[in-house]
């Protein structure tokens, strides 16, 4: 495996995004994420699809999956220039994971397992810098400078009731896809329950001895 393709699937809060950046720089992968994608293009008209709202922010501010269509459009963009990819929030329903199939081949899944409870509690806490996008927590790790405190913002997702909706949609939605990896060769599954750290060694020793292989 000279440029792996992973995968890193797991519920919003379980710490995808951190372990996808440790792995874009261990590896020298490209980190591929809708969430990002989509959140530098809330705005897009796509009234054109006549589906339920007219652009990706309704979707998410709701905690709603967007459109099929406009998700695998973003992906299958982003895999043609990449040379070796950790794809992080995609795919999120089985029809994704079709499509993706179709796109290119998988080294690995990573999945990262952790409960309901944790995860409202990271991301109810979860406050964002607007000005720099540094990501910081009300209760674990708050900035020592006031004006910097004083700035954060909440991701109009991660209220209660939308990290509510967003962890429904996981359940019902994107487990079945973990199910639908669980058989495959290149499936590991990590406890995202413990620190970061700890999360990234057990990754990393997985990814390694896959590249043994
Ligand atoms: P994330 O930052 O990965 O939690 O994504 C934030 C929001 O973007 C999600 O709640 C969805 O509304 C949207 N989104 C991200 N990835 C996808 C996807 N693969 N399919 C549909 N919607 C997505």
């Amino acid at each position: 495996m000279a440029t792996p393709q992973i995968v890193i699937i797991g519920p919003p809060g379980a710490g995808k995004g951190t372990q996808s950046s440790n792995i874009e720089e261990e590896y020298g992968v490209e980190h591929i994420t809708t969430g990002d994608a989509l959140r530098s293009n809330k705005d897009m008209d796509i009234s054109y699809l006549d589906t339920e709202h007219d652009t990706p922010r309704a979707y998410m501010e709701a905690g709603e999956l967007v459109p099929d269509v406009v998700v695998n459009e973003i992906v299958a963009e982003a895999l043609s220039a990449a040379d070796g990819f950790i794809l992080d929030g995609y795919p999120r329903n089985l029809e994704q994971a079709t499509e993706l199939e179709e796109m290119t081949d998988l080294d690995m899944v990573l999945s990262l397992d952790v409960s309901r409870e944790e995860l409202i509690r990271r991301l109810t806490g979860r406050r964002v810098d607007p000005e720099t996008g540094d990501i910081y927590h009300t209760e674990f790790n708050m900035p020592d400078d006031e004006e910097v405190q004083e700035r954060l913002e909440q991701r109009d997702d991660d209220s209660r009731e939308a990290v509510e909706r967003r962890l429904d949609v996981f359940e019902d939605t994107t487990a079945p896809v973990v199910e639908h990896y669980r058989d495959y060769e290149g499936f590991v599954e990590i406890d995202g329950e413990q620190h970061p750290e700890d999360v990234w060694d057990e990754i990393k020793k997985a990814i390694d001895a896959h590249i043994d292989d």
